[in-house]
């Protein structure tokens, strides 16, 4: 018989990335939504766009979803978050046949993969102020890609859930979206979470 351990997020580093950011992101995953966090073996995936050093988010995020592995019993359990620290993130948009970004983070709605990527600190300020600076705002980074895992699309009132259209704003302006979910989104997202984690004890 699996162990029933609960809902587990497995946190997939893409590249390397520093141990002090992996143990940050268990901390706010284990705050805001109680779950165990167990971090996987680092993983190499090859840039879609070598030219610019990019991923296509869709693909990645396939990429990552691909290292959930079954439990004993063959069900496949769990929410994996692939996290990287080089790769910029680029999203196809069948309307206009064109790719949007770069975006910092990508995840599919009421799905079971998140990805992050840190590479748009990295490319914009020097290193000793940004990696503060990423460390500050990761929490805004992951609870809203976690938020989108939990159902929550882009919410229009002063709320975590807010899409930010780029990047810089999100980590430089971090006013423009505040560190909590609003109510509504708030209580969508804890119904995802007590569904899924009954689901994850069967
Ligand atoms: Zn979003
Ligand atoms: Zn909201």
């Amino acid at each position: 018989m699996a162990e029933k351990a609960g809902l587990i997020f497995y946190l997939q580093p893409i590249g390397r990335i520093d141990e002090k950011i992996l143990r940050l992101t268990s901390q706010i995953l284990a705050g805001a939504f109680g779950a165990e966090t167990r971090v996987l073996p680092s993983v190499k995936i090859k840039k879609d766009f070598p030219e610019t050093g990019s991923y296509d988010a869709y693909g990645l995020a396939q990429a990552v979803h691909g290292q959930l592995r079954p439990d004993s019993d063959g069900i496949v359990r769990g929410i994996i978050l692939g996290i990287t620290a080089s790769g910029r993130f680029y999203s196809f948009d069948p309307k206009t046949g064109r790719y949007d970004g770069p975006l910092d983070g990508y995840a599919a709605i009421n799905g079971a993969v998140a990805i992050i990527t840190l590479a748009t600190y990295y490319d914009y300020r020097d290193e000793a102020e940004t990696k503060d600076l990423a460390e500050s705002e990761l929490g805004n980074l992951i609870l809203h890609e976690t938020g989108h895992i939990f159902g929550a699309t882009h919410c229009g009132e002063y709320c975590l859930m807010r899409s930010n259209g780029s990047p810089l704003t999100r980590f430089i302006l971090p006013k423009n979206r505040p560190r909590e979910y609003c109510q509504s989104c708030a209580e969508k997202i804890q119904r995802n979470l007590q569904e899924r984690t009954r689901y994850a004890a069967k």
